[in-house]
């Protein structure tokens, strides 16, 4: 026995869970709560839509613990994300391992959503999710060209311009030794691409520092990247060394020290960009989703990753217009409009 909860404490059951076996998805990223179970505040949810995964990312020990993608049915994916927003949830955080290869194991086999015929396929789901009327933020896409169909959903209000698409490195070399798709060049012009067709669209993106065999000059090339995309929101990693990771065999370990030096020095770069970019909202109304007295989040804004909106007042789950007069490196400041 694990733990007693009192009845119907779905919350309770899954920390005591959580705290028994490994959370899902990426050890370095890991904010996924199990499939249909509820552990968030009642305006927002995640919306888990399929579980494993096919690639083989070589610092990445989700595929052997899951196994490869399994998709959940469109109709019943759907289904549950009709009950969360009639419930009153406000925001579906789509989640999953790999989001953009949606229906790839059931050849994009078509399901039913209200007796009407729908692919299982990301962009199909993307559409049919933005007719619920909630914010819709899609998460851990994995960069498919055919990420670039749902951006024109974006640019419509179908879905909140935001994409989670972890690019991991920018060095082609250590691309190549992660298992990644393998071209910088090809994404800054996608990044321009998806500016230019949706203007408002934050790109949140992770990525790993002092991989093994990781040259000063490849880390270099990162932060060069970086430069160049301009990424509204970034997480990074020091590697680490996960048990059963084929990475691990790969030689030239970067010492602990490095990994941790280039973290900071990759943070700071981000810290001046995103600064650049938030103080650019200054003197905007925006749209808020208030998550509690005081603080909320903007569309560009994913719970718990990214930074918040601050002001006075609001009650949760409330959708307000807040208009900025300050921001700092993570967040905005402004008044209830
Ligand atoms: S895409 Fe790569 S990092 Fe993400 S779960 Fe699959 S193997 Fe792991």
């Amino acid at each position: 026995m694990l733990a007693i909860t009192g009845p119907h404490d779905a919350e309770g059951v899954m920390r005591a869970v959580h705290a028994h076996v490994p959370k899902p998805h990426d050890p370095y990223a890991d904010l996924v709560p199990a499939a249909g179970v509820k552990l968030t505040p009642r305006h927002y949810a995640y919306l888990k839509i399929s579980e494993g995964c096919n690639h083989r990312c070589s610092f990445c020990i989700i595929p052997s613990m899951r196994g490869d993608l399994v998709s959940r049915p469109i109709g019943e994916v759907m289904q549950e994300a009709e009950n969360l927003v009639k419930a009153g949830v406000k925001e579906l955080l789509v989640i999953s391992q790999d989001t953009s290869a949606y229906g790839v194991d059931v050849k994009y086999r078509t399901g039913f959503v209200k007796g009407k015929p729908v692919k299982t396929r990301m962009t199909e789901l993307c559409r049919s999710l933005g007719e619920l009327g909630a914010w819709v933020r899609l998460h851990y896409v994995y960069p498919y060209p055919h990420v670039d169909e749902v951006i024109p959903l974006m640019a419509e209000g179908k879905l909140l311009p935001y994409l989670d698409i972890p690019f991991q490195h920018a060095s082609p070399r250590i691309l190549k030794l992660m298992k990644r798709p393998a071209s910088a060049e090809k994404v800054l012009a996608r990044l321009e691409r998806w500016r230019s067709a949706c203007p408002d669209i934050t790109v949140r993106s992770t990525f790993i520092v002092g991989f093994p065999g990781e040259t000063e000059a490849e880390f270099q090339e990162l932060l060069d990247f970086l430069d160049e995309a301009q990424l509204d929101r970034v997480g990074c990693f020091a590697y680490s060394a996960v048990e059963g990771a084929a990475a691990n065999d790969l030689p030239g370990a970067v010492p602990e020290e490095t990994r941790e030096e280039r973290r900071a020095r990759f943070m700071k770069a981000q810290e001046r960009i995103s600064a650049r970019k938030l103080k650019k909202k200054i003197g905007r109304t925006i749209d808020v989703l208030v998550d509690g007295p005081g603080v909320g989040r903007s569309k560009a804004d994913a719970p718990e990753i990214d930074g918040v909106v601050r002001f006075s007042g609001g009650k949760a789950g409330e959708l307000a217009r807040v208009r900025i007069d300050r921001a700092d490196a993570h967040d905005l400041y402004g008044r209830l409009q």
